[in-house]
């Protein structure tokens, strides 16, 4: 396969220096000068392009603005004279338009430096993973979901979160996962939003809780003991009978209150400020732990944070990935372990994909990591499985 490589850049004599690089590598490269005589040519829908973001006409993001537009969502390297931060700020609204950013070069970059970046992204492209973006959406009806929920379709997976100092199982959290008679396994990106502007989010955390119990319970007659987080919804936070529901479970299947985490996203928390606090309050008296979910990424107010009872924060994914190339990301990770410290908090970090993201957490004294370096979301039967080959 031949992919092009689009060069956009209105200083000539660099965009023949970057195309000479690029086709010495093995690239099919079209070079343009002009963005408005580019986006009227035909432009494939598989390629890469490179961006300059400051040119006469028409800035590098009226361009990701046209692309968008004419839905060609190509991969793409931006490159740019200003500083850093600029260069960030666009790669930002890259992604929100759906893009792919494979790289952000700050001009003048090293001929070695353009070529490296096409080095790797090379092989990346030929598997194709990276172009893949449109996948078939089955989408799900209320009625379905509502069957589902009432017919035992929802099942729960786990994915083990670990004790950075020790290394060993600190816990798990449950995902939901809907085993539909026809389109197979369905992940909560596809119907958790469904659920909750339908209505249905309340029997279906109900439903989440009731399995994650009796899970907890199975779990213990195994012989084994993981803590386990459970997701939920702003609707459930509001519902003021969640503390004593989840607490008559429990003492039902003698499952310790300690044992169990609830997830709340940082937004969810400030919607309704009286109830959360009212239902947090009672959860957390009761022996209920409480993590902040995808930390960093909501509308959190400090003193929100300051006046709920949290126990964990759990630093989002989208910052934990990207630590070790992305210096503004890093920031973001340290100053979140900072306050969760300084508030007495645990500390997770989610999205932890590597060795190298591993070690730089250790450092920077994260207590829990949860990732697929470590492990994917699994069945119960294969954590049994998993804990046992890994003890
Ligand atoms: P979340 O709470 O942020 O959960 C983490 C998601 O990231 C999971 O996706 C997990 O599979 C994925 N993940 C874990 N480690 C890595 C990693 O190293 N790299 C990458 N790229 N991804 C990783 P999943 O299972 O598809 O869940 C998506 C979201 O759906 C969850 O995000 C959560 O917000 C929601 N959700 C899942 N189960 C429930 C539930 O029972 N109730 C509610 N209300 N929401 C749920
Ligand atoms: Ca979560
Ligand atoms: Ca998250």
């Amino acid at each position: 396969m031949s992919l092009k490589l689009y060069i956009l850049d209105d200083d000539e004599q660099y965009a023949t220096l970057l195309s000479e690089v690029a086709s010495n590598i093995g690239w099919d490269v079209i070079t343009e000068h002009n963005p408005v005589s580019f986006l009227q040519n035909k432009i494939e829908k598989e390629g890469v392009l490179v961006l300059d973001l400051n040119m006469p006409e028409m800035d590098g993001i009226e361009v990701i603005r046209a692309l968008a537009e004419k839905q060609l969502k190509l991969l793409l390297i931006l490159v740019s004279g200003f500083d850093a931060r600029v260069l960030h700020s666009a790669q930002q609204l890259a992604e929100a338009h759906q893009f792919k950013v494979l790289a952000s070069l700050t001009k003048p970059m090293s001929i070695q430096e353009f070529a490296e970046t096409l080095n790797t992204i090379k092989p990346k492209l030929l598997s194709k993973k990276t172009i893949k973006t449109t996948q078939t959406s089955n989408t799900v009806t209320m009625a379905e979901l509502d069957l589902a929920i009432h017919h035992n379709q929802l099942l729960l997976h786990y994915q083990p979160q670990i004790d950075m100092q020790t290394g060993s199982l600190h816990g798990v959290e449950a995902l939901v996962r809907w085993q539909h008679p026809e389109h197979g396994l369905i992940y909560p990106d596809k119907f958790i939003n469904l659920a909750e502007q339908s209505g249905l989010i309340e029997p279906l955390t109900e439903e989440v809780i009731r399995i994650a119990v009796q899970q907890s319970q199975q779990w213990k007659k195994e012989g084994i003991n993981p803590d386990i987080s459970i997701n939920v919804s702003a609707e459930n936070i509001t519902s003021l009978s969640l503390p004593e529901q989840l607490k008559k479970l429990t003492d039902q299947h003698a499952i310790d209150p300690e044992k169990i985490t609830l997830e709340i996203t940082e937004s969810a928390v400030m919607g309704d400020l009286t109830s959360s606090l009212d239902v947090l309050n009672r959860l957390r008296m009761k022996g209920f732990a409480l993590s902040i979910d995808d930390f960093g990424t909501g509308y959190s107010s400090l003193t929100h944070l300051y006046k709920m009872p949290f126990t964990e924060l759990k630093i989002d994914q989208s910052f934990v990935m990207h630590i070790l190339e992305d210096s503004e990301a890093m920031v973001i990770v340290k100053i979140c372990i900072m306050l969760g410290q300084m508030l007495g908090m645990k500390l997770v970090a989610e999205g932890v994909e590597t060795q190298a993201i591993w070690d730089e957490l250790k450092i920077l004294g994260c207590d829990i990591a949860q990732g697929y370096f470590m492990a994917k979301p699994m069945s119960a039967e294969t954590l049994l499985q998993w804990i046992n080959n890994n003890q």
